[in-house]
């Protein structure tokens, strides 16, 4: 039986609806055409290098834009060494690697993130440990995380232990979500005292600082991808960013089917991967990386706008960076105040009928059937976050109309 009050919640959600997809449409006017999540753009000297590159031959991994796209992210991102990868799965996966991580370890990743950063665990024959998010960030909560080591891990010679598994726990995962930087000194602190590995995901953290620090510089090594949908693109690509250089050589070596180098012979002293960024691929991130600026003026720009529109619309709020942090605001994103599942959905639904491209948060790392029985914390944020968390259209482009 439907009741008076009922209706009346029913009514007063549809309404809801009708003034954030209202307060959206003043940032991003019907134009006809539907409006994407995150569309790449090529406005600068992307043709011009591409070219070049084809007309040098060198369109694999030997050629000189390989190394110029590497040095110019390491000189954005403030380390001393990049190595540039097929894309930011195989790089978290070789960063873990060096950093340390092997078949029967357990990783903490937090449960808020793209399947990649688990997989990349898995793939290495270790375990993902799920572990919660703040709200402030929407990235690993430090002082939960603090909490729950100390009630769930033990130190054993040395060795940081889950007491329930037995396993070791050798890192720790901190993703940058949305562009929006994890609280890294609390992070560190933490790190620290358990004595775990930092492996920054900042795969969607491109251009970030915290407080004034780049994003990827961070921890001891840091991931970064240039994925299609990503702020840079080289089309699929990714890089490994850290400061320590015998770290950098043993991820090359990984990354470049561990061959002893050698002018004609095929030597290789490990299993390897062919997981280096072709040339190609790197001309390209080349002149997307000149555009870097201008995109996160744009993106910030962007979400300023959202961030007033929203701004009267009682029931959600917009998502601003965390103190003392400058996002690149590669995805904008608004949460609903009140926990409802009816509005969410009506408000994608209702979203992508008129064509404006939202996406809700992923679906909990835990909740996937793959991950399912992996040890977690309590994530009472991460659920939180995952019922009301809704992205916007976020293209640089949206910027200029
Ligand atoms: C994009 C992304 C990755 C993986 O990058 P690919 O280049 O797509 O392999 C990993 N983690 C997060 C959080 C990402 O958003």
């Amino acid at each position: 039986m439907t009741t008076a009050s009922d209706s009346a919640a029913a009514n007063a959600d549809t309404d809801l609806v009708s003034r954030v997809l209202a307060a959206i449409r003043r940032v991003v006017p019907e134009s006809g055409a539907a409006v994407a999540l995150h569309e790449p753009e090529f406005a600068g000297r992307e043709w011009d290098y591409v070219r070049d590159c084809l007309d040098s031959g060198w369109v694999s991994s030997a050629g000189t834009y390989v190394e110029r796209f590497e040095r110019a992210l390491a000189e954005r991102c403030g380390v001393s060494e990049a190595i540039a990868t097929v894309n930011g799965t195989a790089a978290l996966k070789v960063a873990l690697q060096v950093a340390g991580v092997a078949p029967g370890d357990e990783v903490l990743v937090p449960a808020l993130t793209f399947v990649a950063t688990a997989n990349a665990v898995t793939y290495l024959g270790a375990v993902p440990h799920f572990v919660d998010s703040e709200t402030s960030t929407l990235g690993v909560s430090p002082a939960a995380l603090e909490d729950w080591l100390r009630v769930a891990c033990e130190r054993v010679s040395g060795a940081l232990r889950n007491r329930a598994t037995g396993r070791r726990v050798r890192a720790v995962v901190p993703v940058h979500v949305f562009g929006h930087p994890v609280d890294m000194d609390a992070l560190n602190e933490v790190a620290v005292r358990h004595r775990v590995v930092v492996v920054e995901d900042a795969t969607e953290a491109l251009g970030t600082l915290y407080r004034d620090r780049p994003a990827g510089a961070l921890g001891r090594l840091a991931a970064l991808s240039f994925n299609g949908n990503k702020i840079v693109t080289t089309g699929g690509g990714g890089a490994i960013l850290t400061d320590d250089s015998s770290l950098a050589r043993r991820a090359r070596h990984l990354t470049t089917t561990a061959r002893v180098t050698h002018r004609f012979s095929f030597d290789h002293d490990e299993v390897g991967y062919n997981d280096r960024l072709p040339g190609l691929n790197a001309a390209l991130g080349c002149a997307q990386l000149e555009r870097l600026d201008d995109f996160i003026a744009r993106k910030r720009a962007l979400a300023r706008r959202y961030a007033e529109a929203l701004a009267s619309v009682r029931g959600v709020r917009f998502f601003v960076e965390p103190q003392g942090a400058r996002a690149n605001y590669w995805l904008n994103a608004l949460l609903l105040e009140e926990d409802e599942p009816a509005v969410l959905e009506s408000l994608l639904e209702r979203g992508h009928c008129i064509g404006i491209g939202m996406r809700p948060v992923w679906r909990l790392m835990h909740r996937l059937p793959m991950y399912q029985s992996c040890p977690r914390m309590p994530l009472p944020t991460a659920q939180w976050l995952e019922r009301r968390l809704v992205n916007l259209p976020s293209s640089a482009a949206l910027a200029d109309v």
